[in-house]
């Protein structure tokens, strides 16, 4: 996979050049190229940014060197803005680009896009309700979740399978040695070596997990009938716990 990215601030993206992200780019399995879009400016001072049409404070992004810079790809594939107003980004919208040749972020800085930019991409995307100042780390954000999914990308292949949002649940509790910490123990269960009675249980803390933290995500979940017992259990434990 390629991944472009336009943004004003190329030196910004070392953390991709660390750990799992930056080894899976020595390996070749995928690769990032940074485009500057201030080097597309005809402008003097190879400025980018002008005042807002009909007043107000801050800089907006001007369209030429953007549009200047995509025409520039060889490949764009699917086209993302980073913006505040974009839908909220997701797990399945990581696993789909995963699938991807192609892929191309922009950036915004400043008071952000002149809205005809918007017309040049695909996908309009935010990574939460709060502002920062550039698109570069959501970009970042986005490229790491997505990058993890291809394959070779996490030592463990099974580790992208079963964890929280991949099957609509939150994950289960994970321990490792010591199994008694200070008196806090390991549950039993998990040293007890049964692989059926951990699998169960973990699928029972998952929802348990879901349930407290994340309960909207159970809504539109489709409930097996082994989910409805847990579930149901779940409910008398935290009433029983409650008294
Ligand atoms: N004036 C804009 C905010 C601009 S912030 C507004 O009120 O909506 C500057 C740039 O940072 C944006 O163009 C965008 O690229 C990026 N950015 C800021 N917050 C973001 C978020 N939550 N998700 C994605 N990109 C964001």
């Amino acid at each position: 996979m390629k991944i472009n990215v336009l943004t004003l601030f190329p030196e910004m993206f070392t953390p991709l050049q660390v750990s799992l992200l930056g080894r899976g780019q020595e390996d070749g399995k995928w690769k990032l190229n940074l485009v500057n879009f201030r080097d597309f400016s005809t402008r003097p001072h190879a400025s980018v940014d002008d005042t807002p049409y009909g007043g107000g404070a801050g800089m907006v992004l001007q369209i030429m060197p953007i549009k200047a810079a995509l025409e520039s790809l060889e490949n764009k594939g699917k086209v993302i803005i980073t913006a505040p107003q974009g839908k909220t980004f997701n797990e399945q919208m990581a696993q789909e680009w995963s699938k991807e040749e192609n892929l191309t972020f922009i950036c915004g800085h400043f008071e952000g896009f002149d809205q005809r930019v918007y017309d040049l991409a695909d996908e309009t995307v935010s990574i939460g309700d709060y502002v920062l100042t550039g698109g570069e780390l959501p970009t970042m954000s986005m490229i790491d979740a997505t990058v993890r999914l291809l394959p070779g990308i996490l030592g463990n292949a099974m580790s992208a399978v079963e964890e929280s949002f991949s099957d609509g649940l939150l994950e289960y509790p994970q321990y490792t040695r010591p199994a008694d910490f200070e008196g806090q123990k390991v549950p039993d269960i998990l040293l007890s070596g049964n692989h059926g009675n951990i699998a169960e249980w973990r699928h029972y803390q998952a929802l348990k997990a879901t349930y407290l933290h994340r309960p909207d995500m159970l809504e539109g979940r489709d409930l097996t009938k082994e989910e409805k017992h847990m579930l149901a259990d779940i409910k008398a434990e935290i009433a029983d716990s409650e008294n």
